[in-house]
């Protein structure tokens, strides 16, 4: 039985509770279609048992669910013939998650498609950024 979350929908999604379009399964993952697609083919991958996010999910099912993702990935390959690819992770709501069960947003991107980058790349001092990795390093 997976480690489900009371009032979480991914894991009544799991549990077969709450519907959904699933593309994909194994042991330790469910890959859905994402109700609300970004591009066409958007699916999530999520592993079976409960984890919050990023901070919280364990290395095993981290793997898990990233080797999922490019299974998916690949299939979405042949079938869908995107130009290309992005993986995303929000991890807490500064970083705009809105359900709390970790997941990789699979997002199959095409030359059309509306999507933007959602920053500005702009320069900054190397002595700055070289002061942020050294502070991240030493932890
Ligand atoms: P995030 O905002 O990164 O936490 O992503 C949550 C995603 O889950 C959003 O893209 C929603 O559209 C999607 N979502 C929420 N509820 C469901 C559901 N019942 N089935 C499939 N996708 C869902
Ligand atoms: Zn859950």
């Amino acid at each position: 039985m997976p480690r489900a979350k009371q009032g979480c929908i991914f894991c009544a999604i799991v549990s077969g509770d709450a519907p959904a379009e699933i593309l994909d399964e194994d042991e330790h993952t469910v890959t859905m279609m994402d109700i609300n697609p970004a591009t066409k083919g958007h699916a999530l991958v999520i592993p079976r048992d409960h984890s919050e996010d990023l901070l919280s999910i364990s290395e095993e099912d981290l793997c898990h669910t990233a080797v999922a993702a490019q299974r998916v990935v690949k299939r979405m390959e042949e079938t869908l013939e995107p130009d290309g690819f992005n993986l995303l992770n929000a991890a807490r709501v500064a970083a705009w998650q809105t359900v709390f069960h970790f997941h990789i947003h699979v997002i199959p991107r095409y030359e059309d498609d509306p999507l933007k980058l959602p920053w500005i790349p702009r320069g900054a001092e190397m002595d700055g950024i070289a002061g942020i990795a050294a502070a991240i390093r030493q932890g």
